[in-house]
């Protein structure tokens, strides 16, 4: 008599509609086209670059998937509702979200204002906690979801930007480790991936970083986060994890 295993694993990702956050650049539209690799068609979310965003949808299309282009600050409660009833109006019910929308905004430790701590906050975490809510009802429905939260090696070490970066990358941590407890026996996994020095607009504009502060030698690419974050969203006995990529910074 074989082990009794319960309900199998259903980690098929074809045809599955997913929302990336953020996915006009940078790491969100490499996990937006590594997505489109594996079937799935996806929302993808911007904030001001319309243009970028609608190329990346040309891009998924080329691929072969469906892609529609949203524009929504999602740190805002409406703008995340309006975002996730068009994303479904457009390709059904939503299964996978990646919460990767972010700011950064370097700034000597004494001169960190609270309209920074709060701009932060609201963009890189109360984000997360909204666009989770605002998905949740459809994936328990469906008894199936995916929810990556794209923290950072900041919530591990402090990071290279300041407290409010690194606060807002660490409450990630928390949100992922509390929605993967209850939402475990639904079906749903939640996981954080966090990379450090990722070549992308966002360190692009920081002198203080360099490669050399990596032991590998070089920054990461936003493909390598790609790649680590859809084994991640395939792989259905993971979660509540913290998937490290940052070229040996830190290890855990
Ligand atoms: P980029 O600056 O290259 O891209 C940021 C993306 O977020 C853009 O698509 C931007 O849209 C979008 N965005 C910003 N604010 C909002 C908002 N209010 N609502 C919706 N979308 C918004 O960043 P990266 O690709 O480098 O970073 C992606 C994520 O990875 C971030 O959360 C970042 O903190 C994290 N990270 C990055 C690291 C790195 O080394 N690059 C290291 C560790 C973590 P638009 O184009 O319209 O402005």
């Amino acid at each position: 008599m074989g082990l009794d295993t319960g309900t199998h694993a259903d980690n098929t990702l074809t045809n599955r509609v997913a929302i990336v956050t953020g996915a006009s650049r940078g790491i969100g539209r490499a996990v937006a086209c590594a997505l489109a690799r594996e079937g799935v068609h996806v929302a993808v979310n911007y904030h001001e670059n319309a243009a970028a965003a609608h190329e990346v949808c040309k891009q998924i299309e080329a691929i072969g998937t469906r892609a529609v282009a949203i524009r929504a600050d999602v740190g805002d409660a409406a703008q995340v509702s309006t975002l996730v009833d068009q994303a479904t109006d457009a390709l059904g019910e939503v299964a996978i979200l990646v919460n990767n929308a972010g700011i950064s905004r370097h700034a000597p430790l004494d001169q960190i204002t609270v309209q920074d701590w709060d701009d932060l906050l609201r963009t890189n975490l109360t984000s997360a906690f909204l666009m989770t809510q605002a998905v949740l009802p459809a994936m328990r429905r469906a008894g199936w979801g995916r929810i990556i939260n794209m923290s950072s090696i900041a919530a591990q070490t402090g990071g290279v930007i300041g407290p409010h970066y690194a606060a807002s990358k660490a409450g990630m941590l928390g949100l992922t480790h509390s929605y993967a407890k209850l939402l475990s026996h639904e079906g749903i996994t939640v996981n954080a991936v966090a990379p450090a020095l990722i070549e992308s607009d966002m360190i692009a504009h920081n002198p203080a970083i360099r490669p050399g502060m990596i032991p590998i030698g070089r920054f990461g690419t936003a493909d390598e986060v790609a790649d680590m974050t859809v084994a991640t969203i395939r792989n259905g006995y993971v979660t509540g994890q913290t998937i490290n990529l940052n070229g040996g910074w830190y290890m855990s």
